[in-house]
């Protein structure tokens, strides 16, 4: 890893790492599609790291996810005090454009952002993030990156209190249909953990940005996806859940900012 990918974050403490890929022989031309967190093992075998500075649009970025960890960090090290969960352990954020290559696989740009479990690195898009901004608009998309942010911190919170483990192991028990919903409940969980953070740092929000945060929530919606990019909707598929459930999660988790009513598991499972 280079110095000259290394972004100085403003909030202090921060670890960000940038990590720039790229897919050897350039542009896969791939379509950006709004799922998140998807990763899987992929077949690339070369790649090559590209040594070159972040440019003034990707630091922006950059800088204000950073912030949005931040901040994060404060509101989780309190739940996790008020809730005798132990100490509350941060997370590292790797920045990438094209793919990044993880612990649990290689990331793609195409996927959005993850997290990964096995090195509990938060992934973030940097290419995603511009589709963001360019469909909500600058100031909306700010937002919508703070929700999918706090989303895959979401993920982090399930990882350290050992719910995503146990997911893992009732999927590999049981049958696809089964595994999907076990899937839908943790994404839906996630979204949940989001709204609980918008929760604590209301005073610092206004109205439109949690219209802005359901949107995104609406907008990456099983349904919506499928119905965008293969025009049906098919239940069975869910991996994340519908529009509607996870406008449901993350609106709870902002009204009630309690960690104990974020039970989606009896839910979607019964
Ligand atoms: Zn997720």
């Amino acid at each position: 890893m280079s110095s000259k990918g290394k972004m100085a974050a403003g909030g202090g403490i921060i670890a960000i790492v940038v990590i720039l890929l790229q897919l050897f022989g350039g542009e896969t031309g791939k379509q950006i599609a709004p799922v998140l967190d998807q990763i899987t093992q992929s077949q690339t075998t070369q790649q090559y790291t590209q040594d070159r500075e972040l440019t003034a649009e990707e630091r922006e970025v950059g800088d204000f996810v950073a912030t949005i960890l931040a901040d994060t960090e404060d509101v989780w090290h309190q739940v996790f005090q008020e809730n005798n969960l132990g100490v509350y352990q941060e997370p590292k954020m790797i920045l990438f454009t094209h793919a990044v290559e993880t612990a649990c696989g290689v990331g793609e740009s195409a996927m959005g952002p993850f997290y990964c479990p096995a090195d509990q690195n938060v992934y973030m898009d940097l290419v995603f993030f511009e589709e963001l901004r360019t469909r909500f608009g600058a100031k909306e998309g700010d937002f919508a990156i703070a929700y999918v942010t706090a989303h895959e911190i979401g993920h982090h919170i399930q990882t350290l209190l050992g719910t995503s483990q146990k997911v893992r192991e009732l999927q590999q028990r049981t049958n696809q249909v089964e595994a999907n919903k076990l899937s839908v409940a943790l994404e839906l969980q996630a979204d949940f953990y989001a709204g609980l953070w918008a929760n604590r740092i209301q005073k610092y929000l206004i109205a439109e940005d949690i219209e802005v945060a359901i949107s995104a929530a609406s907008a990456v919606g099983d349904d919506a996806i499928q119905e965008r990019f293969q025009g049906r909707v098919n239940p069975d598929k869910f991996t994340h859940g519908t529009s509607e459930q996870r406008v449901y999660w993350f609106t709870k988790g902002f009204k009630t900012g309690d960690i104990q009513q974020g039970d989606t598991f009896s839910k979607v499972l019964n």
